[in-house]
């Protein structure tokens, strides 16, 4: 099964993609989480791609199309994937169409106020990426590895806003684009909640594939 994730920034891909990638086995592939390691090398790409992410703008597209065809070329990926963050463009998705067929896009909706609110209180786990938020997590540790939680640089304010509103002019189009193959869940309930009617479609989705 190959599926993308849909959906602005904050309006819980990851947590979505996760609870995905654990029941039905395949990959969970975040454009975000890989250029977030890339950034830890010592290398001018690295560099540059820092830049872009601390300012809310998008890595140009030939850098991104180059890093997801290398990713979903490796063999944990034969039996399908979750592209977390990817197409973000239709540029993007046009690169994608060749080199891979995919399944269904699932959107994930959610108002831009709550989104704001959820992105503003985030916080991650720098060691093994876990998400919390500020307000349950009182001590600001990990409950997984104890590490010390952080807030990433374009969780500030004014680089939400501005990342909604590259979402708006370069990704939204994608749903137009992919319209033929579109779910659409809302993500204004629990992680739970959101997942449910996503479980069901995919595990059907499943069975007739089979
Ligand atoms: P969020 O979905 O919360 O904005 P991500 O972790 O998906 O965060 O992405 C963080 C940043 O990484 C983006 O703001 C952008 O700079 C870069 N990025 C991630 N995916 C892409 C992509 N497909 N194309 C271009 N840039 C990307
Ligand atoms: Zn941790």
């Amino acid at each position: 099964m190959k599926i993308i994730l849909l959906g602005a920034p904050g309006s819980g891909k990851g947590t979505l993609a996760k609870k995905i990638s654990n029941d039905f086995k395949i990959p969970q592939i975040s454009t975000g989480d890989l250029f977030r390691a890339i950034v830890k090398e010592d290398s001018l790409l690295a560099k540059k791609v820092n830049q872009i992410m601390k300012s809310g703008a998008l890595v140009p597209d030939e850098v991104t199309c180059e890093i997801v065809k290398e990713r979903i070329s490796k063999p944990d990926c034969n039996k399908g994937f979750i592209l977390d963050g990817f197409p973000r463009t239709i540029a993007q998705a046009k690169a994608l169409e060749k080199i891979s067929q995919i399944d269904t896009v699932i959107l994930v909706e959610l108002d831009n106020d709550i989104i704001i609110d959820r992105l503003s209180s985030r916080r991650v786990c720098p060691s093994c990426g876990e998400i919390y938020n500020s307000q349950d997590n009182l001590n600001n540790l990990c409950k997984k590895c104890s590490s010390p939680l952080i807030q990433r640089d374009d969780d500030k304010p004014e680089t939400i806003k501005y990342r909604l509103e590259v979402y708006g002019t370069n990704t939204s189009p994608l749903i137009n684009f992919y319209s033929d193959r579109l779910l659409k869940v809302c993500s204004a309930g629990s992680p739970d909640e959101t997942y449910k009617p996503v479980k069901s479609f995919l595990e059907k989705m499943e069975e007739e594939i089979e």
